[in-house]
Formats: C-alpha cells, structure tokens, sequence
C-alpha cells in the first residue's frame, strides 16, 4: 500500500490521559509521518479544527460528558469534512454504524487498536478524503462551467435564459417594462482570420468588460456563443431609455482596442425588444430581438428597436431567395454528402453524417448550407429542404445496406424543425418505406436551438426516444447547457463543438473542457463525439480525454455518395 510522502496532521481528541497516551504510541510507530495535535475535550477540538491545518480527527465516542460525534454539527467540520475515524468501546457497534450514516468515514474499536490496524484505516480514510476533494473539485468547476463563459466570465446561454424568467415574472407581477439586447459583433470573424484565434479571445474579453461597464449592477449581460452577446435592462421606462443605453455600448465598444500592437475596431449591431409593446412571452420577444438585430446588421446601423416595417423590409429579401430555394428543391438540385464518423480507439467506421449541397442546374460550382440554410430557417422552405434531405439519406444509406456496407446516418435538424408538428409523421413514413431502422439514424440539433426552446426539445427528444430513434446535440459547448437540462434530454450523444478542438494543441482551456464534457456524458450515459479533427494525431489524446468517436477532414472530408464505398475499403 502506497504511504504518503507528506506528513499527516491528526487532531487527537480523547478526555482520557491513559488512552490518550496509548494511542499516540502507536501512532509513533506508523510508517505514516504523522504530526499530532491533542484534545481533551469537545471543545478544545472545535478550536484545533478551526485555527489548525488537520487532515484527519480520530475521536474518542464518549468524551466527559458529550460524545464524540458531537463534533459534526461544528460550523468549521461542516465546511472542512475532515476525515474522521471514531474509537469506540466494548459493544458499541450500533452508535458506530449510526455514527458512519451521519458521515464519520471509518471506525476502530478500542480494544482492537493496534499499529497496523491504524496504518490501514488512517491509509484508506486519507485516500477517500483525497477522492473525495478532487471529486468536489470537478463538480464545482462542471456548476461554474455551465453557468458562466469560461472565457468572459459572463454569464453563459442557460443562466441568462434562467435571469429573462426571473425578470419576466418580476415585470409581470409589478407592471413593469424591461428590455431584451441583442448584440452581434460585427465581422469578428476577420478578426480571428487575420490576428488569429488569441488575439479574437482577448478582443472578447475587452468587449465583455466594457459592456459591463455600460450597464448596472442589476442588468444581466450574456455571452451566448462565439461573438453573440444579450442584455437584460430591468430600470426603464422606454424605448428611448434602452435606445441611449444601447448606443452607450455601441460607442463604448467602438473604442479601439490594442492587440498585439494592432488597433481593433470593433463595431456591433444591436437589435431590442421590449415588454410588453414587442410581446409578451420571451420567446416572441428574443425572436424580435434578433431580427431586429439582423435589420441593423443588413442595414448598416448600430442599434433599433423591433418594429413591423423592419419585418416587411426583411420578408420581401428572404422570400425571393427562398423561392429560388423551394424552386431549387423540386428541382431536385439539392445532394448530399458524407462524412464519416470513427471509433478514435479501433478506427472503426461507426457512420456517416449527411449533410447537404445545392447544385444550381444554371450554374456551376456547388453552394455549401452556411450559405442558404439561413435563408431556408427564415422562410417556410425548411421544411421541404429537410424533408428531401431525410429522404436522400435513407435511400442512400439502405442502398449501402443493401450492398453490406451498414453505415448508421446522422441528419441535421435546424432549430424550426422542433416546432413541426408534421416531422415525427413523415419520419415514421420514411423509415418504412425505405425499409431502415429507426435506430440507425441520428437527428442532430444544435446545442443553441435546443437551448432556445428547451420545452419544445424536451417533447421531441422523447417523441423520437420512443420511436427509437436517436438524438445528438451538435456544436456542444458554446452555450454549455446546464446538466439539469442535459439529464432531463436523454440524448444518445454529445457532439463537441469544432471551435475546442481545433485550440486543443493550444489552450489547455479547451482541453479542460473536452474532458469535463466527457465527464459530464459519462455520467448521463451518453457518448461523445469530437468534430473537427483536423489533425489524425489527435485522436489518442481525444479518446484518452474520454471520448469516444471523432470526425474530421484529418479523417475524411465530406465526399459524395459515389467515393464513400472506395473510401471506406482504403480506410481498413
Ligand atoms: P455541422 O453539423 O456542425 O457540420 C459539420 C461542418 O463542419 C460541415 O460543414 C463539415 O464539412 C465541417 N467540417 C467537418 N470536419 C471539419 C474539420 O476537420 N475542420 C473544419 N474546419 N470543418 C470541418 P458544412 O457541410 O459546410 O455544414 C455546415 C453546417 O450546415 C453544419 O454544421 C450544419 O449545421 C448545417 N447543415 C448541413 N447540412 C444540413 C442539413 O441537411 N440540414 C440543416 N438544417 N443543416 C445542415
Ligand atoms: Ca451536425
Ligand atoms: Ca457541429
């Protein structure tokens, strides 16, 4: 058994002088180093665990009057709990097996002390203790991680959403206004291309103070995700009011910031909503909010407040780009690619991700979906978009079924998709009429759609649990979704968001996060998926950070339907 090098702070406490003496001569002969401080009574030991460094308490049961567990409603044990080992007398098992359900780690009787007796509890109670603090450890830094962003030290996705409902309750009940910020950073992307990911955080950071610094102690500021920030303004009376404050931070971010000697400016677009003129539910406000944030951002202007006009303007650009859409889609010019997904400890092939192109018929060069999924979530062409995509994928998949290459498919799901009362209907069609296993296919939603409609996931995730088919939460991370939500979710997988792999070799930031994600997946009985391995050398450290299946252009980039079983062949 592995003794420990440093030396041990016991805190003796025992009203007998004899015992006492007894005791401390055995511990003299432990191979354990032991310092050893004495008490005579419950009190003088209340002081020793209050003033003194003790890693450990071996307590007598009956002290004078009192007895020895005592101790453990001590204000200080409660906050230290320390390791104790209690010494009982003749007969006195049941005092300490009650004594070990109020949390005593370990008991001696008296009459059994002896050197290696002591040796072997003191051993095995410090290493519990050990586990135990590190364990505490980890759980504190998971608590902190899925309420703040670890980067701005802002409050993170799930404790704003968490604020707005306070506030909405408090404005309610005392017939109050408050007002909803939407903030986007505007081109910070060329500021992580052209400075580079480093230089991108501590722009962040300076944003995230400075915003802080805009607002009152009561206001809530968010960072929800790469360069997108929210407000809550609780003391206004109206849209003025959260006009000037949003031009305060619109000029306060305007400043430049200093980087590695370059100066940033960073200019924002900040769309609001306020309750109860734009709604009177969160969800239609935040929705408000964010177009309104997008007609700033479209229109080149700082800050407005939501109005109908804006929506009319908006409609007219998006409805022409999804009639093109809609049109694109009957055409059937939409096609899919695979990307597959490994076992990062046998390289195993355990399936594909489909995901879509559109190939105009007029031209040439192929449209990738950041480009025209915004357009399709904005309008009513989503749902056909991903319709024709459910489709092609099953038919794909079973045709490679059908010629012994069983490959698993993972479909993406955009945000509206939870809404559609229509989905669980047509998928249930799909998988019988191509013939497929429900449990061969896995829809993926983003971490930010389920964490904006938490209710409604919560219906759909049980509803495709049910029909046995699987669900994962894609580009995990960002928002890190609080462990409540995650258990409650019952999802099959977590996929990490590319963003911490692709800083892996970097930041050990990332790679703490990595690991406490895949800490958290353990215990909920989900497996995790690391995406965006660029690098194949990576995927020893991923597996040993505890995930377990990985994808990435290291690996394969996407490739069309016809490349996939040459692929796969070279890859054994
Ligand atoms: P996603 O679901 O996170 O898909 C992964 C994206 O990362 C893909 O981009 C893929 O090509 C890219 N990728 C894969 N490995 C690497 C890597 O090692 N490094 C880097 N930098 N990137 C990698 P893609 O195909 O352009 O798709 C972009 C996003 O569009 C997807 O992100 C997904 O959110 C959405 N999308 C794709 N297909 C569909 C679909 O059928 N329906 C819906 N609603 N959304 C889709
Ligand atoms: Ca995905
Ligand atoms: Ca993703």
């Amino acid at each position: 058994m592995e003794t420990p090098n440093d030396t041990i702070h016991l805190l003796l406490v025992d009203d007998d002088d004899v015992d006492r003496e007894r005791t401390r001569r055995f511990l003299r002969n432990l191979q354990i180093n032991c310092a050893i401080t004495e008490a005579d009574s419950i009190s003088e030991a209340k002081k020793h665990i209050k003033d003194d460094k003790i890693d450990c308490i071996l307590l007598d049961y009956h002290i004078g009057e009192s007895i020895g567990t005592d101790i453990l409603s001590d204000s200080h044990y409660l906050k230290l709990k320390l390791p104790i080992v209690l010494i009982t007398g003749q007969g006195d098992e049941r005092i300490a097996a009650k004594a070990i359900q109020d949390g005593i780690y370990d008991y001696i009787p008296k009459a059994q002390l002896s050197v290696n007796l002591l040796e072997s509890v003191l051993l095995s109670v410090l290493r519990r203790a050990k586990l135990e603090q590190e364990l505490k450890a980890q759980q504190d830094r998971l608590e902190y991680l899925s309420f703040y962003d670890s980067l701005t030290g802002l409050a993170n996705r799930a404790l704003y959403f968490d604020r707005l409902k306070q506030v909405l309750q408090l404005a309610q009940r005392n017939d109050r206004t408050f007002a909803i910020l939407q903030i986007d950073l505007d081109l910070f992307k060329a500021v992580n291309d052209t400075y580079g990911h480093a230089a991108g955080d501590n722009v962040l950071v300076v944003v995230a103070r400075r915003m802080r610094e805009c607002l009152r102690a009561t206001d809530t500021v968010a960072r929800l995700g790469g360069d997108e920030f929210a407000v809550v303004l609780t003391e206004i009376h109206s849209p003025q009011d959260a006009s000037l404050v949003a031009d305060k931070i619109s000029i306060a971010l305007r400043e430049p910031i200093l980087i590695d000697n370059h100066l940033i400016r960073i200019d924002s677009s900040i769309g609001i909503a306020l309750y109860p003129e734009q709604g009177q539910n969160l969800d239609l406000l935040l929705m408000k909010a964010d177009r309104a944030m997008y007609f700033v951002k479209r229109n080149q202007k700082s800050s407005m407040v939501y109005s109908e006009e804006m929506e009319a303007s908006t409609q007219q650009s998006s409805f022409l780009k999804a009639d093109k859409l809609s049109l694109a889609i009957e055409n059937k010019e939409l096609f899919l690619e695979y990307q597959p997904i490994i076992n990062l400890l046998n390289r195993k092939v355990r399936s594909v991700e489909a995901l879509v192109r559109w190939q105009p018929s007029d031209k040439t060069g192929i449209i990738y979906p950041g480009d025209f999924i915004p357009d399709a979530e904005s309008s009513e062409a989503i749902y056909p978009l991903t319709y024709a995509v459910i489709d092609l994928a099953l038919n794909q998949t079973k045709k490679w079924y059908d010629a012994s290459i069983a490959m698993p498919v993972s479909i993406n799901l955009s945000a509206r998709m939870l809404d559609d009362s229509d989905l669980p209907k047509y998928l249930m069609n799909a998988l019988d009429s191509h013939k497929f296993p429900a449990s061969c296919v896995t829809l993926e939603l983003t971490e930010t759609a389920v964490m904006s409609n938490i209710e409604q996931a919560r219906k759909v995730f049980r509803m495709l649990n049910k029909m046995g088919i699987k669900t994962s939460i894609d580009d995990f991370g960002v928002g890190f979704t609080s462990l409540k939500y995650l258990q409650e979710l019952e999802v099959s997988e977590i996929k990490i968001d590319k963003a911490f792999t692709a800083d892996l070799d970097r930041k050990f930031r990332s790679e703490i996060i990595i690991q406490s994600i895949a800490m958290l997946a353990k215990g909920l009985n989900t497996s995790i998926v690391v995406e965006g391995i660029e690098d194949i050398g990576l995927l020893q450290k991923l597996h040993r950070l505890g995930c377990q299946f990985g994808q990435g252009y290291g690996i394969a980039r996407p490739m069309p339907d016809i490349h996939f079983p040459q692929w796969i062949q070279d890859w054994k």
